[in-house]
């Protein structure tokens, strides 16, 4: 579907401003084609264009909007606090009950501390981790996004345990060394690199659910495999909770698995859909932070009172309401319809979904575990259903490799509209490129 004029018009001016037009690489429809919508407005599970078109949203902004845009008691709590002060650079109430909530809900965790995104909150725990462990490896999973942090922006090199690659200009190739790459769901490559690096290994970082390549779910067998191999080395576990944190219920992955991490990072849900990130940890690791330790971290608006209450709304509301029973409940309804949809066409593909979080898997009759097992010719194919869904007033993500989110405001009749929508797009979709073959 093209965009209509206030959109074509809106991106023209925005691509003078900015560049491609975005902020956010991902928003300017690069892997689908045409021109993105721009948004004038949201409410509950609808987005509304510049040119008046809705759209039935599951892209939630990427995963912050657990509750549905603009929720009414969100909103009020914003309200409140942006009439009592937008910022005080000072501690605040609302940062001492939110890190209580954190320390409270998620395992093994006794103190946090907030920054403003995602990938500050990494790039803050890998310092951390390399301050208290005297050492300067980082390991990473090829497939794992964990923000546009120098040293994770790095990707594999041939082989399977390899030295870190910079998988962006600007990355020093001195940076991306200190980089270990892993595949996902691999033991045996985990036992080979710790083998030979475990000493110098500060920090493993991953993603428990990972959720940026398509929806990864890991083995819990895997998962134990890394946490073992860490503590047997001395190395730090870093689970990246990001996207998964609050959303799978209060104590993200690590409860739904039964591990604990050593450090836990935070964004999206835990802000309310403001601009908010967290780090945590055991007290005897957060206490090498600043002011206490020598690991310096830092932030002007970090633990912003605004940003700080629209997290505490939205936890509150995801408690009262039975938030995550009610997610899994409207997830399970997903998975039945889309995995339907899927099977009555006549095209290979499956969905992965774990809580509230899916993801179409082209190409694949099971869903993958690993980076290296995705389809990596999904894209065409995808932007052929993605087009014909914005069509019909349904918003996925605008990338073959970006999971889709529910949110309460999702009902099961908008789970059966985009199954229905999902099952017309596909009968539109080239059939030789997707076969039952
Ligand atoms: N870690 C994970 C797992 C993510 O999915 C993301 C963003 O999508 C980040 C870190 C970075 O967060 P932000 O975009 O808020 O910087």
């Amino acid at each position: 579907m093209s965009a209509g004029a206030q959109s074509e018009a809106w991106f023209s001016r925005a691509q003078a401003a900015l560049p491609g037009g975005v902020d956010s690489p991902v928003r300017a429809f690069g892997a689908v084609g045409g021109t993105p919508i721009v948004i004038q407005s949201a409410k509950a599970q609808t987005i509304v264009d510049v040119d008046g078109f809705e759209y039935l949203d599951f892209v939630g902004s990427w995963g912050p909007l657990i509750l549905g845009h603009a929720h009414r008691e969100v909103v009020a709590a914003i309200e409140a606090a942006v009439r009592r002060g937008t910022s005080y650079g000072a501690p605040c109430p609302a940062e001492i009950e939110l890190a209580e909530q954190v320390v409270q809900s998620y395992p093994g965790i006794e103190q946090v501390r907030f920054v403003s995104s995602g990938t500050e909150a990494v790039m803050s725990a890998v310092r951390l981790a390399r301050g208290a462990t005297g050492r300067d490896f980082i390991v990473k999973f090829s497939g794992c996004y964990h923000g546009h942090v120098d040293h994770l922006l790095v990707a594999a090199g041939s082989g399977l345990v390899t030295l870190g690659e910079p998988s962006s200009a600007g990355v020093p190739a001195d940076f991306a060394a200190l980089t270990r790459i892993l595949p996902l769901d691999d033991e045996a490559a985990l036992d080979e690199l710790f083998a030979a690096d475990g000493k110098r290994i500060a920090a493993v970082i991953i993603e428990p659910v990972p959720a940026n390549n398509g929806l990864l779910i890991q083995r819990s067998e895997f998962l134990s495999a890394v946490r073992e191999r860490c503590d047997r080395h001395g190395s730090l576990l870093i689970f990246d909770e990001v996207i998964s944190g609050f959303r799978l219920g209060p104590g993200g992955a690590a409860a739904h698995y039964g591990l604990v991490p050593d450090l836990a990072t935070f964004g999206k849900v835990i802000g309310g859909g403001m601009p908010v990130g967290a780090f945590a940890g055991s007290r005897a690791l957060m206490r090498e932070l600043a002011p206490e330790g020598s690991v310096y971290q830092a932030g002007t608006l970090s633990g912003n009172p605004v940003a700080m209450t629209a997290g505490l709304a939205t936890l509150g509301v995801l408690r009262e309401a039975d938030g995550w029973h009610r997610l899994e409940e409207l997830g399970r309804h997903l998975e039945q319809v889309l995995g339907e949809a899927l099977r009555e066409s006549p095209c290979r593909a499956s969905l992965a979904r774990l809580g509230s979080i899916f993801w179409i898997a082209l190409f694949a009759s099971t869903p993958p575990r690993a980076a290296e097992a995705v389809a990596p010719a999904s894209g065409e194919a995808y932007a052929s259903i993605f087009h014909s869904l914005l069509a019909q007033g349904i918003a996925l993500a605008p990338s073959a490799y970006e999971v889709g989110f529910l949110s309460l405001a999702h009902t099961t009749a908008d789970v059966d509209r985009l199954g229905e929508g999902l099952s017309a797009a596909l009968c539109n979709v080239n059939h030789g490129a997707l076969a039952n073959d």
